[in-house]
């Protein structure tokens, strides 16, 4: 196990005092830039900066950071689902830590797609059977990982199947952590 123990803190972040939302952040006592790499070949979605040695990733609306001896959520509805996804994250590490010699290290740094590259690629018809009032609402949803591909029904027909592939490509689903 890589992470054996640490520091457990949830809060309200200082930069939105009184607000709704909360963060959490485990202080490791191990460093765990090691793994970054192999996070970065699984968790689809990711962000690394191996020169800061640090990986984000968005899941569910929340932002998600992995650092050297740190690892942070926010923008968490209320506390108890803070604590409980923080700890999901520790149990994710200690996984890809575990399951290592199965997985390819990726040191390629990439960019999130941006809402409008996303829309470009959806059907763009506004149906609203995705449960979104637009297409562009439901590409800032792929893009928070609020919602997956195959929430849209049109992107099954034939006619999208070269926008779905172009999709697939540079959006992805991000995995269940607990
Ligand atoms: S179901 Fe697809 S095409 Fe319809 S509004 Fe949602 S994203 Fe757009």
């Amino acid at each position: 196990m890589l992470i054996e123990k640490y520091d457990l803190e949830v809060f309200t972040p200082p930069c939105n005092p009184g607000s709704e939302r909360y963060a959490a952040r485990a202080r490791l006592f191990v460093d765990i830039s090691e793994i970054l790499p192999y996070l970065n070949a699984t968790l689809r979605g990711a962000v690394y900066l191996p020169s800061a040695n640090a990986l984000t990733w968005k899941k569910g609306g929340h932002n998600i950071a992995f650092h050297s001896y740190e690892i942070a959520t926010s923008n968490v509805e209320d506390r108890d689902s803070a604590e409980k996804e923080l700890k999901g994250l520790i149990n994710l590490v200690n996984d890809t830590w575990e399951r290592r010699s199965e997985i390819t290290p990726d040191i390629t740094i990439r960019q999130r797609p941006t809402s409008m590259a996303v829309y470009k690629l959806l059907p763009q018809t506004n149906c609203k059977q995705c449960g979104e009032p637009t297409c562009y609402t439901f590409a800032l949803k792929l893009i928070a990982a609020q919602r997956n591909l195959t929430d849209c029904p049109l992107l099954a027909e034939p006619k999208y199947e070269e926008k779905r592939s172009a999709l697939e490509e540079i959006m992805i689903d991000a995995p269940a952590i607990g």
